[in-house]
């Protein structure tokens, strides 16, 4: 099979031939007049629960990820899981899975009984485990008034996973969680609500990502019920209205911004990545942040010879039309065409 258009981000007009899973270049272009992706990316989605304090079902997960693909979401990174099994194979009918293990929750943290409980003792190793496929997930902080993970033991937990090869994602939503989260040196700051601007420098200079996850902070404030305890409500609102500047910011500073959505139903990236664009992301780089930014980030290659035939096409292209990421003409997941 042939597959040649104008390929992103190059804006190069390129021509390959799909040999077995991966791109070879070719000589011979095809009629097709497409915008080339590497495939969307959602880096927070959670494949295989509705809710949380669902228990993982192997359907349920499979349907997830199927809606991702046929998105044109070819990778997902879910960082927390219910998946009891931690070294799964990838399905290869389905996206590739950049697996996070569990979420690892300290007590009086996460929705009381679910993910895997530890003591703040037990959590550096915890995570040790947690990140046999790559990623761990560290809930860093939960209610505004309640203390995050203290410094040093989430500190512990970052060095201990990068000794073992392992990146570690934290969930933080309060100003403290996250200043804590980057002074630990996390990987991935998840949420970053009331994110402090004065750490953007840090998160950049360390190479920290921020996953603002906006698609499911915007159902929640649209959701929000003024008659619900009232410091809740306005933690909610402030971080909401905190969180489009913060955007903005943190791609300004040169931290890595990346689209994740949190929510259901699966296959909402392209929905993330113009939330993105509201907040004042430049188009090209709220693309880049749903796509091939977030492929070289999970050390995926984009569109190139020798690269993973994962492939999506639009008949315009994206950049001047973000709406066309709802609807992809082609989709080829290593080297099959899927819709
Ligand atoms: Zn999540």
């Amino acid at each position: 099979m042939g597959i040649s258009g104008i390929a992103l981000p190059s804006r190069e007009p390129v021509s390959f031939v799909v040999d077995g899973e991966f791109l070879r270049t070719s000589d011979s272009s095809t009629s097709d007049d497409l915008w080339l992706l590497p495939g969307l990316v959602d880096v927070h989605s959670h494949p295989g629960i509705e809710a949380p304090g669902d228990p993982y079902d192997h359907e349920v997960f499979r349907r997830h990820m199927l809606a991702h693909r046929s998105a044109g979401v070819l990778t997902v990174r879910s960082p927390g899981s219910a998946d009891p099994v931690l070294d799964r194979p990838d399905d290869p009918d389905l996206p590739r899975l950049a697996r996070g293990g569990r979420w690892l929750a300290t007590p009086g943290r996460f929705f009381e009984g679910y993910g895997r409980r530890v003591t703040e003792e037990e959590l550096p190793r915890a995570a040790v485990e947690d990140s046999v496929s790559g990623w761990c997930k560290v809930i860093g902080d939960w209610m505004p008034d309640d203390p995050p993970v203290p410094l040093d033991v989430l500190t512990a937990t970052v060095e201990a996973v990068h000794a073992a090869g392992g990146r570690v994602a934290v969930h933080c939503q309060t100003a403290e969680g996250c200043r804590n989260a980057v002074l630990a040196g996390a990987d991935s700051l998840e949420h970053g609500m009331h994110l402090d601007h004065s750490l953007l420098p840090r998160m950049a200079a360390q190479g920290t990502a921020f996953v603002p996850t906006l698609t499911t902070f915007g159902k929640t404030v649209q959701n929000l019920d003024d008659s619900k305890n009232p410091r809740h409500v306005e933690w909610i609102r402030s971080g909401w209205e905190h969180a489009f500047p913060t955007v903005r910011a943190a791609y300004e500073a040169g931290v890595t911004v990346l689209a994740g959505t949190d929510t259901q139903p699966c296959g909402e990236v392209a929905r993330e990545i113009s939330w993105l664009i509201e907040a004042g992301m430049p188009v090209e780089a709220a693309i880049g942040a749903g796509s091939w930014t977030a492929r070289e980030w999970l050390g995926l290659p984009g569109l190139v010879d020798g690269g993973f035939a994962d492939v999506v096409g639009y008949d315009a292209d994206p950049v001047e039309d973000p709406d066309v990421l709802m609807r992809p003409k082609l989709i080829v997941l290593r080297g099959k065409v899927t819709g």
